[in-house]
């Protein structure tokens, strides 16, 4: 395999690579195919951005057909059939059966730019600048998400630029079982000398991607809610990564039954894994002068295509979503299972997640690499997340057949056992 000019040309600022150090050129649904014909299983799926699977054919179908007549590629944020299906898609088949009212606002098309539109709206509205975050959040790295993210890989690498404008607090389970960590924060906010300046917003994943696959009390987000009500505070959904069906339902805050004030999609959004990012606020957040929020890429045609495609083809009924998370018990089982056998070694390990959004804590990145670095050589794709890379997560497609699924849990558990034993 030739690669000597992606070493060469690319910065070192490439991860991905490192763990997978070969050229990928076909990928069909949990499948990814290198250069020499190898086949590998995926479990990472772009993190989570091909919930879809790869090559999606019923999404794919829908991008080759607007593609071959001549429709817009590229409008700024014009009116095109393109936005306006997708928006209908969204409002009859996500929003209404499910009792939310939201407008949408298309930023720039990844993920940070989403959390960026969403902070500063929550600021503009509410007058306030402070926005409070949670320990092991992550929102990205443009500057303004930078200051929610809790990383310091991320934090130190603004040449000594200061984040502003997060204030970070613990997220269910940091301190133990027995912590409720709301308490600090009511307590916080009703303590004049407490030294939090009141926030415009709060910003939470409901499972934490990249911080290590932490699922929070389905209660603790319903407490979180009310707070924010009783004080004034907008609840700020970042669904980037545990959206669009990863948990099992379309929104992951579902589970909880609260209604966020506001919410950033990407990763999945589009369907096939083309860059789309959309923020959803309660209609009389919509605050924004026109223009006063631009960008060049505000909506890509590309993705508004197969966006709609995607939801018009698997949110119709709950089947979908029923398929999801009976995958994610096997996965949970399975997980449970080979923590179980790790733990017997000496090596303390647990399974967490919900849906198709799972790990296994092994305490160590130095140990989780060594599991998926194993993997990778068994014909594995899967990544680690977590403060130290000590969580082993499984992100594949929630379209993966059964038979993959298993083989690709069946490659992990004896990847285990060889790195471990
Ligand atoms: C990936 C991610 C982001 C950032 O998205 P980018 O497209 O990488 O900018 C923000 N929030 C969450 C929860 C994510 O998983």
């Amino acid at each position: 395999m030739q690669t000597q000019i992606l070493e060469r040309m690319e910065s070192e600022v490439r991860t991905y690579s490192r763990s997978f150090p070969v050229v990928f050129t076909k990928a069909q649904n949990a499948r990814l195919t290198d250069e020499d014909g190898r086949e590998y299983i995926d479990f990472l799926a772009g993190a989570g951005t091909l919930n879809y699977g790869h090559n999606n054919p019923k999404i794919k179908q829908a991008l080759l057909d607007y593609l071959a007549e001549d429709n817009i590629i590229h409008g700024l944020d014009f009116w095109t059939a393109a936005k306006r299906r997708y928006l209908q898609a969204l409002e009859e088949i996500i929003l209404k059966p499910r009792g939310l009212d939201y407008k949408v606002q298309f930023p720039g098309p990844t993920g940070t730019n989403a959390v960026e539109a969403a902070i500063r709206l929550a600021r503009n509205a509410k007058k306030r600048h402070n926005i409070v975050t949670f320990t092991n959040g992550f929102h990205g790295v443009t500057m303004g998400a930078l200051a929610t993210t809790g990383n310091r890989k991320f934090r130190e690498a603004t040449g000594g630029v200061p984040t502003v404008g997060g204030s970070f607090l613990p997220y269910d389970g940091y301190l133990g079982d027995g912590t409720d960590t709301l308490d600090y924060f009511e307590k916080l906010l009703s303590d004049k000398s407490g030294g939090l300046d009141v926030p415009a917003g709060v910003i939470v994943e409901t499972v934490q991607g990249e911080g290590g696959i932490n699922a929070c009390g389905l209660d603790w987000l319903k407490r979180l809610e009310q707070i924010c009500r009783a004080h004034d505070i907008l609840l700020i959904v970042d669904d980037i990564q545990a959206g669009c069906g990863r948990t099992g339902k379309f929104f992951s805050f579902e589970h909880a039954g609260v209604v966020p004030d506001i919410v950033t999609n990407s990763k999945s959004l589009s369907g096939l894994g083309l860059p789309f990012s959309q923020v959803l606020m309660r209609p009389e957040l919509d605050i924004w002068k026109p223009g006063q929020y631009n960008g060049t890429f505000r909506g890509f045609a590309l993705a508004f295509t197969t966006a709609a495609a995607a939801i018009e083809n698997y949110w119709t009924d709950d089947s979908f979503a029923k398929e999801v998370q009976r995958k994610g018990d096997i996965v949970s089982e399975r997980f449970a299972r080979i923590a179980a056998w790790i733990s017997e070694q000496g090596i303390e390990a647990s399974e967490r997640g919900r849906g198709l959004m799972r790990g296994i804590d092994v305490g160590s990145g130095e140990i989780a690499d060594k599991i998926t670095h194993k993997a990778f050589e068994n014909g594995l794709v899967i990544e680690t997340s977590g403060q130290d890379g000590e969580v082993v997560k499984c992100l594949c497609p929630l379209t993966i057949p059964e038979e993959d699924l298993q083989k690709g849990l069946d490659i992990l558990e004896q990847s285990a056992k060889q790195a471990l034993s």
